[in-house]
């Protein structure tokens, strides 16, 4: 890969000369180890999904040098963490912490802010500190990956299970402090959070929940990971989607191994949506559908086989309507619209009358048909969705990737209400707006129970100027659509948190500047990750550094 302009590497931090930077360097690595610092002076590699870089953004949106990095280090422990973070402050260089800086999506490993110092976490804190098979819950470090808890939890031999997301390569604490979801009954991963250990950008310390009362004898307190409150204000939510800490433990929830059942329906005609939305409300907040179940739309079927578009279909931009039926008429889906991805857990006889229910009330809707993963073949996507849904990991969905060559991809996911009228209002926005710029449209409905995360899934060439320009502008588009109509994103990529920040603007931006305030108090330096998240410490903030 070769970088856009010709710059002397690495891309230094902002207002830093390169004298001062070398300097800073050389004491870094007499702290934190010689190899343990590497500087980004080498080509930009975007490798793939399992060999992720954390240099850059490996789905550049904009050119590929855009958010690079000017070093990476590697901390050893929370102590070390604290070493870096005062090494910060002293030099005022932004540092960037990222756990695995598998958010691919939403900006991988990028920094927000060009030649920023990226901590990645992930390398050497990565240890599953405890799982306990009583209060069905563990400890880890940013390091541990889903695949790493679940080979953990299945070496005890505890009947425990893990929540996993889409993709099972990314860090568990990174994805919940990004608030990010999976499909069990415990997919909420923030929610099913106990108890942080985090280094504020000053260097010190806390313990969050239970965590700051001293257990006896300078043990752990024994409630850290049973009770999430502890005393005073809730303060773990402040160090989600925010620049205000690094979060160098965290406790979760493990959900007690069970029986389970997923099932597929499908749905007839694209207009349907509203009506299937009005009778996934109630059976959502009764909870009968036992899960995060998603809705996509068919096309889907086509992408999850991971065969490229152009097997499908060769010509000029969106793929027709009609040619995803005919194809979809030869799959296990058959001629249909929609594909509703459900599990139920518990005992047989729960599972049963879960199903039943199921089974009436979408049964209602004409044309639509239930099938069990008997009943389809060995490959199909049901079956991934099968070990998903009870907590094992998986790559399926990486099969996307390759509906475009040198396929990369953004996500738009606004939050809607679980209800017909509003999802038809996002999806003919969303529509709209990818018929203007020609982007095949691949709507996912994530059912929380009152609220669904419209996650739309924009997969463009990364090679191509034109295909990341069409994808970047459509994404502003949609954001700036969707907050006209009172709709707001649950998480977005680092190049348009500025954007989306300042749509959550109510009371003159009420919300921001408090963030703001609370940005300042704790970090009056601005060395923790500014921009991140929209928030900008006022070393930074007003200068021209927001998009
Ligand atoms: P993943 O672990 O899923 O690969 P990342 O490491 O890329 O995810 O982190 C996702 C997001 O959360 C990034 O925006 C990153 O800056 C932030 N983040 C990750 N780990 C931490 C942490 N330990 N403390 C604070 N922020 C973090």
């Amino acid at each position: 890969a070769e970088r856009t302009q010709v710059e002397e590497l690495p891309i230094l931090p902002p207002e830093t000369t390169r004298a001062k930077f070398n300097e800073a360097v050389a004491e870094l690595r007499k702290d934190i180890g010689e190899r343990n610092v590497e500087l980004n002076d080498k080509p930009l590699i975007d490798g793939w999904y399992m060999e992720h870089p954390n240099t850059h953004d490996a789905f550049h949106i904009l050119e590929q040098d855009d958010t690079v990095s000017s070093a990476t280090v590697y901390p050893g422990s929370t102590e070390e963490v604290q070493t870096i973070v005062r090494w910060a402050n002293k030099y005022l260089i932004p540092i960037y912490p990222i756990s695995m800086g598998r958010n691919l999506g939403y900006g991988g490993a990028a920094p927000r802010i060009r030649g920023a110092v990226v901590v990645d976490l992930g390398r050497r804190m990565d240890k599953v500190l405890k799982i306990d098979p009583d209060n069905c819950s563990c400890l880890v470090e940013p390091g541990v990956s889903y695949y790493a808890l679940y080979e953990a939890v299945q070496a005890t031999g505890y009947p425990l299970w893990i929540d996993t997301p889409d993709l099972g390569g990314g860090s568990v604490l990174g994805n919940a402090v990004d608030r990010g979801v999976g499909y069990t009954p415990y997919g909420d991963h923030f929610g099913c959070h106990c108890g942080m250990e985090v280094v504020l950008p000053t260097g010190e310390v806390v313990r969050t929940g239970m965590g700051a009362l001293p257990g006896k004898d300078g043990a752990d307190n024994p409630c850290w990971q049973s009770f999430q409150y502890g005393y005073g204000p809730y303060s773990d939510g402040i160090f989600t989607q925010s620049n205000f800490g690094i979060v160098t433990k965290m406790g979760f929830w493990l959900m007690p191994e069970t029986d389970h059942t997923s099932y597929m329906i499908t749905f007839r005609d694209e207009d349907q949506y509203p009506e299937i939305m009005s009778t996934i409300r109630p059976l959502a907040i009764n909870k009968v559908l036992g899960n995060v179940p998603q809705l996509r739309h068919v096309i889907q079927e086509l992408a999850v086989t991971g065969k490229p578009k152009k097997f499908f279909y060769d010509g000029p931009g969106q793929i027709p309507r009609e040619v995803i039926r005919k194809w979809a008429k030869d799959m296990p889906c058959g001629d249909c619209s929609w594909v509703f991805y459900g599990t139920v857990y518990g005992p047989d006889d729960f599972r049963k009358g879960q199903l039943e229910i199921i089974r009436r009330e979408f049964g209602k809707i004409d044309g639509s048909r239930l099938m069990l993963p008997e009943e389809l073949p060995e490959d199909h996507y049901l079956h991934s969705r099968v070990s998903v849904c009870s907590g094992v990991p998986v790559l399926r969905e990486l099969d996307w990737l390759n509906w475009m060559p040198n396929g990369a991809h953004l996500f738009f996911a606004p939050i809607a209400p679980t209800s017909g009228e509003d999802v038809k209002r996002l999806f003919e926005l969303c529509r709209k707006r990818h018929d203007e710029y020609g982007i095949d449209l691949f709507p996912t409905l994530c059912v929380a129970s009152r609220e669904s995360h419209v996650i739309v899934n924009l997969v463009y060439d990364r090679s191509s100027k034109e295909s990341k320009k069409a994808a970047y502008d459509c994404l502003r588009a949609m954001i700036a659509d969707a907050a006209a109509e009172g709709y707001g994103e649950y998480r977005t990529h680092i190049l348009f948190s500025d954007q989306v920040a300042g749509t959550y603007n109510w009371n003159n931006n009420a919300l921001m500047r408090m963030n703001e305030a609370l940005k300042d108090a704790l970090d009056p330096n601005g060395i923790l990750a500014p921009g991140k998240n929209g928030i900008w410490p006022k070393r930074f903030r007003g200068k021209g550094w927001e998009i």
